[in-house]
């Protein structure tokens, strides 16, 4: 069972209430505490030894990496995170000194982004370290963006490098809070979603809360990584940059989409606002469901779609 399937499977029968303006199924629930004109963003997420790091991996990126995987959400609805609260599971024999390191890195990050971190557990979980944030923030009602409400003539944008993140990017990420909030707040974006499952399988996700519409990207303006172009030459988890790009998961960069009469505008706002984060143009929404993906005058099958998470394996 894939975790999307899960979802559908579960979602039918979860409770709701009348506070609930969005539940299950965008990057961060919406709710309305009755604030006038704001909605508070919910939002929770784990990292998994042997699944999201490596057991060896340095505790302190373990903990950056779970506070900014919850922060990313939050900057793809446009929220401004609160607070966060933290669950640990450890294995027998972890040494407090980790924990510490864990915490250092999950604060550090959380602490630049005015996040207060008010309570958590601790747990212990034989199976291997895990670590769980739930996150709440608040955004203005109207400023809210969400997967849905992308139309065909959109043009599709997004932030940064893609692909390769393996190399380290996976660990060390600043989530792309300050973008998120500026494109949600200047009307720019028509739906938001973070890049976590890589472009071809988080692009779907938007497309189908949209409705079920399509999208054509352009092969040459995927911005490829670096490190995805090096990963291109080296060892056993070596493959075509374009495909690391496409395929890779865990960019936590932001794809959106934009009203065809903005484009122009957003980018040189942009260059005033984020002159040092690249802002790429990769493709338009079309009326016609799926993804494809012009070379040239012609198209070249999408690959089926993104990682689902670190562990590795070989997409198709
Ligand atoms: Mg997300």
């Amino acid at each position: 069972v894939t975790e999307f399937e899960l979802i559908r499977l579960l979602k039918p029968a979860l409770p709701g209430n009348d506070q609930v303006v969005d539940g299950a199924g965008d990057d961060c629930a919406v709710l309305d505490l009755g604030a006038p004109g704001m909605v508070t963003l919910l939002k929770t997420d784990a990292v998994v030894e042997g699944v999201h790091f490596e057991s060896g991996e340095s505790p302190v990126r373990i903990g950056h990496k779970a506070m900014g995987r919850c922060l990313s959400d939050m900057a793809a609805m446009g929220g401004l995170p609160v607070a966060a609260v933290v669950t640990l599971g450890l294995p027998e024999g972890w040494h407090p000194d980790r924990i510490e390191g864990i915490y250092q890195g999950l604060c550090a990050l959380a602490a630049r982004w005015r996040t207060a971190v008010v309570g958590g557990e601790v747990t212990r979980n034989p199976g291997g370290l895990f670590i769980n944030v739930c996150l709440v923030g608040s955004a203005t009602r109207e400023s809210v963006v969400r997967r849905a409400g992308a139309s065909p003539g959109d043009g599709i944008f997004v932030t940064g490098e893609l692909g390769g993140s393996l190399e380290g990017r996976h660990l060390d990420f600043e989530p792309r809070l300050a973008e998120g909030r500026w494109l949600a707040e200047g009307g720019w974006a028509s739906s938001m979603i973070d890049l976590s499952d890589g472009l071809a399988g988080d692009l779907p996700h938007l497309l189908e809360a949209s409705g079920g519409i399509g999208a054509e990207l352009r092969m040459e303006s995927i911005p490829v990584s670096r490190a995805a172009k090096l990963r291109g030459a080296r060892g056993d988890m070596a493959r075509p940059p374009l495909l690391a790009a496409l395929c890779d998961g865990e960019d936590f960069e932001l794809l959106f989409t934009v009203r065809p009469g903005k484009a122009v505008a957003l980018l040189d706002g942009w260059k005033a606002a984020f002159p040092s984060v690249r802002l790429t143009c990769i493709g338009r929404i079309e009326t016609k469901p799926g993804v494809r993906l012009r070379e040239g005058t012609g198209f070249r099958p999408m690959p089926g779609g993104g990682f689902e998470h670190f562990a590795g394996v070989e997409g198709n």
